[in-house]
């Protein structure tokens, strides 16, 4: 079997692919994969998600006896947590933008999506949330290896007609990652327990 990405070739006699189906679809296999798994693949796309985080003196909203977490209706950010330190050196807010949000920002320039940002938390955490001492922002639908995130979403009927291609090794090549975990599917538990169920399957299959 031999694969291809990015430019880079590899011949091997067995493969894990850890990553969503819809990245696992820019390696070319040679031999193809059956048409189940390919189409399952073109049906399963990344969300899209970004992270503004906003760094201040001190994490001030505590004060007033907020917990720094919340979540919006309207506004950039739809979801925050605080990210400060467990010294509290230094005071964090992060905020979640995604789905339609995040496309609304798609083509905004780094001031438009800072005043975005800041007009969220200030709606949220009170004028001084308006003055960080800096800010950054961080999408991961621009990222080559993400291409999107949290987690690879499967519409209405996708599971029901190719969700058996999701696990089910093709030949030689073994399917992880936290889109094929039975439980916490899109999060870290998910994508070490895919990790855990895969070695037992290459395990047996050796
Ligand atoms: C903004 C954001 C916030 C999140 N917050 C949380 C959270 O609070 N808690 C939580 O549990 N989960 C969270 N998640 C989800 C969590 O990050 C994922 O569930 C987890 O990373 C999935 O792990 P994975 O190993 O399946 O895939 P990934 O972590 O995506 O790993 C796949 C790897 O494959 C690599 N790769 C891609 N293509 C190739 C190639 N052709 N050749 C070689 N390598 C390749 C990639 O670079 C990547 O390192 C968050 C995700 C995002 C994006």
């Amino acid at each position: 079997m031999t694969v291809e990405a990015d430019g880079i070739t590899v011949t091997a006699r067995r493969a894990v692919v850890a990553m969503s189906p819809a990245i696992a679809a820019k390696i070319h296999f040679t031999p193809g994969l059956p048409a189940s798994r390919a189409q399952l693949a073109q049906r399963y796309p990344m969300g899209s998600i970004a992270k503004f985080v906003a760094v201040y003196d001190r994490p001030f909203w505590r004060d007033e006896g907020l917990t720094g977490q919340a979540v919006a209706d309207s506004g950039a950010i739809d979801a925050t947590f605080d990210n400060t330190p467990p010294d509290a050196s230094r005071g964090v807010l992060m905020g979640f933008v995604n789905q339609s949000n995040m496309r609304r920002l798609d083509a905004a320039s780094p001031d438009a999506v800072r005043a975005a940002g800041l007009d969220s938390f200030g709606k949220l955490f009170g004028e001084k949330a308006k003055s960080p001492v800096r800010t950054a922002f961080q999408r991961w639908d621009n990222e080559v290896w993400s291409g999107g995130g949290p987690v690879g979403v499967a519409p209405p009927g996708v599971l029901t007609d190719f969700g058996e291609a999701l696990r089910a090794p093709c030949g030689p090549v073994h399917w992880a990652g936290t889109e094929t975990s039975g439980h916490w599917t899109g999060y870290m538990d998910g994508a070490v327990r895919s990790g855990e169920r895969v070695a037992k399957e290459v395990d047996a299959a050796l």
